[in-house]
């Protein structure tokens, strides 16, 4: 049993600062309790299955879970960078990556407790709520429990709307319009089956068409979404039936490094990357998006993980903001400029594939951001310029989350 953990961890200060706002979106810890740097390299960690695991470091490897101190300083690293940040979300995957057997529900809860305490040790003042009092009364954030839509889902297969979610989405959205309040919607897996292709342009098989609606009916008061789980920087673009930009998912990096197993993607692993978002506290418009990385393979050799700036999304994409409109713009510049899609590549894998985006990576990874429905982005694929369809790897993925309406 591999356990999906959906969280939310929110840190109040109580006083009205000068804008702009700023929260932190961290997503897939993954911690391998077992981590160890050892000579036998398959005892280095459980999460690196059979695979050997030559010259581990300290800090972790690629093949590997995070190990404690990785995580550790990933949450100090934060309190370094933005130490009042009015908010956390933490949109779970806590667990390693290890056989059913080897991870029972005892040992799940354990590695949520201990990463919960660290956070709260880190954060003080914060508190774990439900509510997230700090937005004079702007806005709530909606926790939705994707776990439902999970492809091995056996319960829910088949239904269109499991446990009636989006008809509760659509009542809160529709309650959000009429007190003129804005919503963040945030989850672990963005709503649908999820595959992944060789040049880890992570696209949806198909968002889950009734989540398409809701979003498309209320995106006026949809502020942002904010996603984890591909362990990869990107996003996803929603538009209108006109084609203008309505809404757009940001999907957060992992902090693991854990190359992914599965078959068909080459070279899947990542740097640990952490992000501060900043936001309008009045409307919630999103301002700007600073993600930070440490270099793995550096933090071994110099024995010191170094946190740094990756990028400035305003300044990467040269764009005023993080809006759907900007966002749009970004994409355009990344479809379009092959210098600026090179930097979306590095970025992708928090800077740790260099390697360049050829012409069939580029389709992938545009149309994965521009066509959230499945047919459109195969259509995509097929257009002219568009690279032939790659194989496809599915990726099977659940969530046990939770799920609470967060209001002021
Ligand atoms: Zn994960």
């Amino acid at each position: 049993m591999r356990l999906f953990k959906l969280l939310i961890f929110l840190a109040h200060w109580g006083v009205t600062r000068a804008e702009p706002g700023k929260f932190w979106h961290i997503s897939d810890l993954h911690l391998d309790p077992d981590y160890k740097v050892s000579e036998d390299p398959l005892q280095v960690c459980p999460s690196a299955g059979s695979q050997p695991v030559p010259n581990a470091g300290p800090w972790g490897d690629y093949l590997c879970d995070s190990p404690w101190v990785l995580i550790n300083s990933s949450i100090y690293a934060m309190k370094e960078i933005e130490p009042k940040p009015d908010f956390i979300l933490w949109t779970g995957d806590d667990t390693p990556h290890v056989p059913n057997e080897r991870l029972g529900e005892a040992a799940v809860l354990a590695i949520v407790d201990r990463l919960t305490r660290l956070i709260r040790e880190v954060f003080p003042g914060a508190f774990y709520a439900e509510k997230l009092p700090g937005l004079s009364g702007a806005g709530r954030v909606v926790v939705l429990n994707t776990n439902l839509y999970y492809g091995n889902n056996e319960q829910t297969a088949g239904m269109a709307d499991p446990a009636r979610q989006f008809q509760w989405l659509e009542d809160v959205l529709t309650n959000a319009s009429r007190a003129k309040e804005m919503v963040y919607i945030i989850g672990h897996v963005p709503p649908g089956f999820f595959e992944k292709t060789r040049n880890k342009a992570w696209f949806r098989e198909g968002f889950n068409e009734e989540y398409l609606k809701v979003v498309r009916k209320h995106h006026h008061v949809i502020a942002g979404q904010f996603f984890g789980h591909h362990h990869t920087d990107s996003f996803r673009m929603f538009y209108d039936d006109t084609g203008a930009p309505i809404s757009v998912m940001f999907l957060t990096p992992g902090v693991t490094p854990w190359k992914t197993t599965l078959p068909g993607v080459v070279n899947g692993a990542n740097n640990p990357g952490i992000r501060v978002f900043e936001y309008d506290r009045a409307t919630l418009s999103l301002q700007d998006m600073v993600t930070y990385f440490v270099n793995l393979s550096q933090a071994n050799e110099k024995g010191i993980p170094l946190w740094e700036l990756e990028y400035r999304l305003t300044e990467a994409y040269g764009v005023p903001d993080a809006g759907s409109r900007s966002m749009h713009a970004a994409l355009g510049r990344i479809a379009s400029d092959p210098g600026t899609l090179q930097r979306y590549y590095v970025y992708n894998s928090v800077s740790y594939d260099r390697e360049a985006c050829d012409p069939a990576c580029s389709a992938e990874h545009v149309c994965a951001m521009r066509e959230v429905a499945f047919d459109a982005y195969a259509a995509c694929l097929r257009a002219p310029g568009a690279a032939p369809a790659p194989r496809l790897a599915l990726l099977l993925a659940a969530l046990l989350g939770l799920r609470a309406l967060l209001a002021p």
